[in-house]
């Protein structure tokens, strides 16, 4: 599968925004956007008139970072929304929210979501007690994920357990740290969902 491999911190640049990519240093001074709050690349300083349809565009990849899915898959999701009842755009961010490694990375198992995603490939989770590397398996409410037997004793899921106490997942997620499990309770509203996206400009780009 095609893979992103340059800095993530360039994305942040590139939206204007923090998409909060790299786990603890997004909120430490180190944070590329806080130090160079303008686009990278040669013209990045540049003043640039954006059109409305670059508008739409920025927000759209802006989206797709954020949960690091590839365009052929967002565009798949946002086919899936437009079919569901309801605010297309709400819809879209719902399908998102639930994949395994959003929640995973919710849930306070993982600094990022690649971070959680690169848990969930390797194993460590089961959802209903069976288990689960896809990370973007759809959750469903009621689901219990969990990290698996064999991976209790695996050093990364020991040092991530140490920090779940001081975690607190939305509300649409249960967590209980001792255990090393979560639960779905209910899919998420839009207003339990902090991402910093206008979806309805997604809505408004793939319209055209
Ligand atoms: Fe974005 Fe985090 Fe890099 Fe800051 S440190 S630019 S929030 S990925």
């Amino acid at each position: 599968m095609a893979r992103y491999t340059e800095s993530v911190c360039r994305l942040c640049r590139r939206e204007g925004a923090k998409l909060y990519l790299k786990g603890d240093r997004c909120y430490s001074d180190k944070c590329a956007i806080d130090r160079r709050a303008y686009a990278p690349g040669q013209h990045g300083q540049g003043r640039k008139k954006v059109s409305e349809y670059g508008i739409q565009l920025r927000e759209k990849q802006k989206a797709r970072r954020i949960y690091g899915v590839l365009e052929k898959q967002f565009r798949t999701y946002f086919e899936k929304a437009e079919r569901q009842k309801g605010v297309t755009g709400e819809n879209l961010l719902r399908v998102l929210e639930r994949r395994l490694d959003n929640v995973v990375y919710r849930l306070g198992f993982g600094a990022s979501r690649a971070e959680a995603r690169q848990l969930v490939r390797h194993g460590h989770f089961a959802v209903n007690g069976r288990k689960v590397n896809i990370p973007s398996y759809q959750v469903r409410p009621g689901d219990e994920i969990t990290v698996r037997e064999s991976s209790k004793d695996s050093p990364k899921i020991k040092e991530m357990a140490e920090t779940l106490v001081h975690k607190t997942p939305p509300a649409w997620l249960e967590l209980n740290p001792e255990a090393l499990k979560g639960r779905v309770l209910a899919l998420p509203s839009r207003d339990q969902i902090d991402v910093p996206v206008q979806e309805h400009l997604i809505v408004e780009m793939y319209s055209r």
